[in-house]
């Protein structure tokens, strides 16, 4: 389990990144640190992105049904403005948000504040998601989750699409998706149309 750094009143920020493949407990674990701030009257905010609405437009619901209230923002600019002076900053489902990101989360953490991000470290493909290699990169502290293979028990880090289309962005929920471990992954990828993918990380389909 992620312990935080000893707190002090310097006010001096830092940035968390919280990674996995789906169904790793990524969003349980950021509710977690949530919550503990937000019972302790810390000013917090909680930011997802607007073109995420599985379940709920105001919370971030984890797939057990584990709820917080968040906001749903179209940009990752609107953070900047919507958390200015707030002591933690939550985001979930980072892997979405445009390219700004790194750069809000980054002058957030200067001026003071405490960051928390959720994201998908790989796509459907197995190749980083998004914004989310920057971020791992500026991450002040890092947690990288796992879930369980459904097909041969081992741990899980990649996020194995059941159904075919080739859109990155896709979302899903369980039946959707399934956490494999790489074996797993890269067997169900070589019997799938998407059959390959080669080293420098373009998809190539079978003849
Ligand atoms: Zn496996």
């Amino acid at each position: 389990m992620f312990i935080e750094p000893g707190f002090s009143n310097s006010r001096r920020g830092w940035i968390e990144v919280i990674c996995g493949s789906m169904f790793s407990g990524k969003s349980e674990e950021l509710i977690r640190r949530l919550k503990r701030s937000l019972i302790a009257h810390q000013k917090v905010e909680i930011f997802k992105p607007a073109s995420d609405q599985r379940y709920d437009d105001e919370k971030i619901v984890s797939h057990d049904k584990n709820a917080i209230s968040s906001r749903a923002v179209d940009q990752a600019s609107d953070i900047l403005r919507l958390a200015w002076g707030v002591d933690v900053v939550g985001i979930d489902e980072a892997q979405f948000f445009d390219s700004e990101l790194p750069k809000v989360c980054e002058e957030l953490a200067i001026k003071g504040a405490r960051v928390i991000i959720a994201g998908l470290d790989k796509d459907y493909l197995g190749q980083p998601f998004g914004s989310m290699p920057k971020l791992l990169c500026q991450a002040d502290y890092l947690t990288k989750l796992h879930a369980i293979c459904v097909q041969c028990g081992s741990l899980a880090t990649h996020s194995y699409r059941l159904q075919e289309g080739d859109e990155q962005f896709m979302l899903g929920a369980k039946g959707e998706y399934e956490p494999r471990c790489r074996h797993c992954f890269h067997a169900g990828m070589q019997d799938s149309k998407l059959s390959k993918i080669d080293v420098a990380g373009e998809l190539k389909l079978k003849q």
